[in-house]
């Protein structure tokens, strides 16, 4: 492979030209290929002429839009970084983001400006709008208004730049990883590491598609998907600003995709509303839906198979350090190996390990899996520490995750690690006792988590979210339990609660239910 390739030469040498690369699904605004690569060289330019230059920070504030995409890749095809910030985030999270990552310049929107202005308080950073201007500067006192991202997609390059030059293990994005587990980490993603994704795409999705974007840009599953791979493998994506159901049909039902990617509360979602989706909207243009960053229960894939019979719902498995996706499903078949989360991609290997002993496991043995392949990151951003603890000599990333593979290869993710209960020297899996709990008719939702206990050290306890009309007490549910498992996994106390906090991934917050959990002993 050639060492300069850098990863906006490798997706722009594929030859989509006059095909539609990206539609707005509101607006109906198009970007075919060739404007979507004559954008990206226009605004590299005029990012250029403002003194962005290699290795410099570029950060991306925005909902999702067909212009995300010009803008990352144009940061990146000058050797520059850029760090995607969360539109949800508070300005106190994106405070820490810039104070970790420096960025030079930002793109934001009217909308968000102020937000980002807060949270650079009076550092002036630069800012360039991504819409119409509608007379922010008054309210943007921690920022300075240098550009607007429509001006530079017109713009007639002046200044010829002097071609930097770009190694494929330089860092072309640092995407913050979701923060479910603790704070929020600078993952630093290579051009390596991209390309080998669109690898990954190619073989398991193909060329050419048509696909909605609904999923945040700025998380790795959507950023490595939309914003890079699809647009190698020449697809057509109508892009959403955001996750609403209805509009995210009405797209389907108008520019027909084949495929879409969500998040499992999506495809809850989903198969929740099936019976009025399936009267008021045509969805037969779809035949996959892939999904990823969080378990997908067995009840919900079996209740969307039996609602959309023609579409197979692929489980994604990926970390923000693999680049995303490293596992998949990819046919009907292993869809339905409920509870896997799909075969190893082929450019990753794969090692399960013993946590405590370091020993190394064999086949259907649970124990933490170790990751080795070109999507894994260069490390987290100024932060040695933790990448020496993450990823070995040898290139194994420790993936915190607890798994076991079976003799077919394929790979079922059983626990977080870091979320074991440990009970009498024993180790509990929330996932385990959760999976027992919602298969109750009475359950709508279900939490595990430790409570502290002088004796055991811990015990699990669950937050529970009853169907509505159940008076499903608290010794029923630990008696429903306790008939189920031995005899150090029972659950000794539970508490009721109207919603589980998840992130919009899906993950359970289990940092907050702990919280609460201390507030109530
Ligand atoms: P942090 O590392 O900051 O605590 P995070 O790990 O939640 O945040 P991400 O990189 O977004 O940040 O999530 C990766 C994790 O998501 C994986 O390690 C795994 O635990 C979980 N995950 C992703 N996909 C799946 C899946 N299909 N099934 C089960 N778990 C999954």
């Amino acid at each position: 492979p050639n060492q300069h390739l850098d990863v906006t030469t490798f997706i722009s040498s594929q030859p989509h030209r006059g095909k539609t690369a990206l539609v707005d699904a509101v607006t109906g605004r198009c970007l075919s290929f060739s404007e979507l690569w004559l954008g990206v060289k226009r605004v590299a330019a005029c990012l250029y002429s403002l003194g962005v230059r290699k290795r410099d920070v570029v950060i991306i504030l925005s909902p999702n839009s067909i212009l995300y995409p010009v803008v990352s890749l144009a940061v990146m095809s000058l050797g520059a970084v850029i760090t995607t910030a969360n539109p949800i985030s508070t300005s106190g999270e994106i405070a820490n983001q810039l104070h970790d990552s420096l960025p030079v310049l930002a793109f934001t929107t009217c909308q968000l400006v102020s937000k980002l202005a807060a949270a650079a308080s009076a550092s002036k950073l630069p800012v360039v709008l991504m819409d119409e201007n509608n007379g922010v500067e008054a309210q943007a006192e921690g920022v300075k208004i240098v550009g607007s991202l429509e001006l530079m997609m017109e713009s007639e390059p002046s200044e010829s730049r002097a071609k930097q030059r770009v190694n494929q293990d330089d860092t072309a994005a640092l995407l913050y990883s979701s923060g479910t587990t603790g704070k929020s980490k600078g993952v630093m993603i290579t051009h390596r590491n991209l390309i080998a994704l669109v690898q990954t795409y190619r073989l398991r999705f193909g060329l050419e598609q048509r696909t909605v974007c609904t999923i945040p840009m700025c998380h790795v599953f959507s950023f490595g998907g939309f914003a890079t791979s699809l647009i190698a493998l020449g697809w057509t994506t109508m892009v959403l600003p955001k996750f609403e159901m209805s509009k995210l049909l009405s797209a389907v039902e108008t520019h027909r995709p084949t495929h879409l990617t969500l998040v499992p509360p999506m495809v809850v979602a989903m198969v929740n509303g099936a019976k009025e989706i399936n009267s008021k909207y045509d969805v037969s243009s779809l035949h996959t839906v892939v999904a990823g960053g969080a378990p997908l229960s067995r009840e919900v894939i079996e209740k969307f198979v039996k609602n959309y019979p023609n579409v197979k719902v692929l489980q994604g498995y990926g970390l923000t350090e693999t680049t995303a996706i490293v596992a998949t499903m990819f046919t009907k078949e292993e869809t339905e190996r409920y509870g896997s989360s799909g075969l190893l991609s082929p450019n990753v290997e794969a090692k399960i390990v013993d946590p405590d002993t370091g020993r190394l496991l064999g086949v259907d043995q649970t124990g933490e899996l170790w990751l080795r392949s070109p999507t894994v990151m260069k490390g987290y951003y100024k932060n040695e520490e933790a990448t020496a603890e993450t990823i070995d000599s040898e290139g194994w990333l420790k993936t915190g995750d607890l798994c076991y593979i079976d003799c077919e290869g394929f790979v079922f993710v059983v626990d977080r690690l870091k979320e074991l209960i440990k009970c009498n020297g024993y180790q509990v899996a929330p996932a385990e006792l959760e999976a027992l709990l919602l298969a109750h008719p009475e359950i709508d939702d279900a939490a595990v988590i430790p409570i502290p206990d002088e004796k055991a050290g811990q015990y699990p306890m669950a937050y529970i979210v009853r169907k509505a009309g159940s008076n499903l007490s608290e010794s029923e549910i630990m008696g429903f339990v306790a008939k189920q498992v031995s005899r150090y996994k029972k659950i000794r106390k539970v508490v009721f609660l109207g919603s589980i906090p998840k992130n919009p991934s899906g993950k359970i917050l289990r940092r907050e239910l702990k919280k609460l959990t201390t507030s109530k002993l």
